[in-house]
């Protein structure tokens, strides 16, 4: 078994052959006894971990187009893809684009190779669209900063051991010019995680409460007062993540806490292949259309003129996100606002897949749980469907977003962008 071959990867650049080099490179080190954690160190070692990244980053510099060639032979291959979370999907890149290269080479690394997990210590009580409304405060103490204050809503905080902090640090300063970027470690007596029981049953997020928690001057990304530009940068990725949807990976949770590393893959694979419907809610795409199409076919349900009108509705959104996702990619036709819309789509497509699926299955929609005789994510996607139009930013706040940067038109007025901080109106 040869090992990761870090040259051959970075050949990849050659979109013509990505497809076959992927294949090539997994058929020489892909081997069901290595463990979880020596699966994803030559995965990060070839750069295909994470291929839109900068090669100085961990990546191999391709396009976004690219690198989803080479996540889609990583799925179809049926290996454990990269390590999924928010510290792949979000700090990485935000780390790559301002992070120095000190801190570049000091994050990085775990999070390609597994290692850590990260969580958004981004939204509070009071602050969720009016983000710049934050109120965790950084203190100055010497060479490090004291943070205080409350984060909620915090997707994996019981797991996770970073958070990408954002806390004010000037509140003499307007709301958005006052707030500064960090790396907190979340292993430290000044952070206490509350886990919160969702709807659904599971514990995904938490809150998070700071209290003289430290954190280090070179833990802060980019400048001081950089926060709400660093943080634009992360919550770009977030829309445009979720809007893009899953590749379909047989995954495992990284980071310390989870402790899957010692685990072997094989398994890991072979588990994932018995679990016909995973216990979370399913991905909003084509694979689930087809699911849930055939289930119609199966309960005699396809005379009925009202689903067969949804069916055919919930197909042409399909298709029209496909068409934005393609125009996302391509620099000739980007206008700007296709995360949005994309992000716009998700939360409309988890709302439509919901209703089709209950009107399918009727009374059965209301069980929960393994013994239902249909199919046990249509209860999971009922409860799970009113997240998206929320995670990562409402429907209304992309609306506001696309009428303000895509369209050109006015910002709402207020005080907001010139008043000092300590000056604002606040509640609570
Ligand atoms: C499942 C889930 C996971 C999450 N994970 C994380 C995480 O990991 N990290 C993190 O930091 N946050 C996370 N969030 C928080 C999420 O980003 C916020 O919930 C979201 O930004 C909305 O903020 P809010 O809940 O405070 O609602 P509010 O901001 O109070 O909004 C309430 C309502 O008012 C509307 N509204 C507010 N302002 C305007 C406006 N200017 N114009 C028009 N309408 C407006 C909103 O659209 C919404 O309908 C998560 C949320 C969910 C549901």
């Amino acid at each position: 078994m040869a090992s990761a071959d870090t040259a051959s990867a970075g050949a990849a650049a050659d979109t013509d052959t990505i497809e076959q080099q992927v294949a090539d490179w997994i058929d020489d080190n892909w081997d069901p006894d290595l463990t979880l954690g020596e699966w994803w160190q030559r995965l990060a070692d070839s750069g295909y971990c994470h291929p839109s990244l900068p090669t100085e980053a961990g990546g191999l510099g391709l396009s976004q187009s690219e690198a989803l060639r080479v996540m889609r032979i990583l799925a179809d291959h049926k290996v454990v893809g990269p390590p999924p979370g928010l510290g792949y999907m979000l700090a990485a890149p935000t780390i790559a684009e301002h992070g120095t290269p000190e801190q570049i080479q000091r994050y990085l690394p775990s999070i390609l190779n597994g290692r850590q997990a990260w969580c958004q210590l981004f939204s509070e009580p009071n602050a969720g669209s009016d983000l710049a409304g934050l109120q965790t405060r950084a203190t100055p103490d010497g060479g490090e900063w004291r943070v205080t204050g409350q984060k909620v809503w915090t997707s994996q905080g019981h797991a996770a051991d970073m958070g990408m902090l954002l806390a004010r640090t000037d509140a003499d300063l307007p709301k958005h010019r006052g707030i500064s970027y960090f790396a907190l470690e979340m292993d430290q007596p000044g952070v206490e995680v509350r886990p919160l029981k969702e709807m659904t049953g599971r514990t995904f997020f938490s809150e998070v409460f700071m209290e003289d928690a430290v954190v280090a001057d070179d833990a802060m990304i980019g400048g001081k007062g950089d926060g709400w530009r660093v943080g634009n940068t992360t919550l770009a990725h977030e829309r445009s993540s979720i809007g893009a949807g899953s590749a379909g990976f047989i995954m495992a949770a990284p980071g310390t806490k989870a402790g899957h590393f010692d685990r072997r893959v094989g398994d890991i694979v072979e588990a994932a292949s018995k679990r016909r419907v995973g216990g979370h809610a399913p991905g909003v795409g084509m694979k689930l259309y087809e699911r849930w199409t055939q289930l119609a076919r199966e309960l005699d349900r396809t005379d009925d003129p009202v689903l067969r009108q949804e069916i055919i509705e919930l197909y042409t959104l399909l298709r029209v996100n496909r068409l934005n996702l393609q125009r996302a990619r391509d620099p000739r036709q980007r206008t700007g606002g296709e995360a949005n819309i994309a992000k716009l789509f998700d939360a409309e497509l988890h709302r439509r897949f919901r209703d089709v699926s209950l009107r399918i299955v009727q009374a059965d929609g209301m069980l929960a749980g393994r013994s239902m005789a249909t199919d046990p994510q249509i209860a999971e996607l009922a409860l799970h469907a009113s997240a998206p139009s929320i995670y990562g930013g409402s429907d209304q706040i992309q609306k506001n977003i696309l009428g303000e940067r895509t369209l050109g038109l006015p910002k709402e007025p207020g005080p907001d962008r010139d008043t000092p901080f300590t000056e604002l109106p606040k509640n609570g």
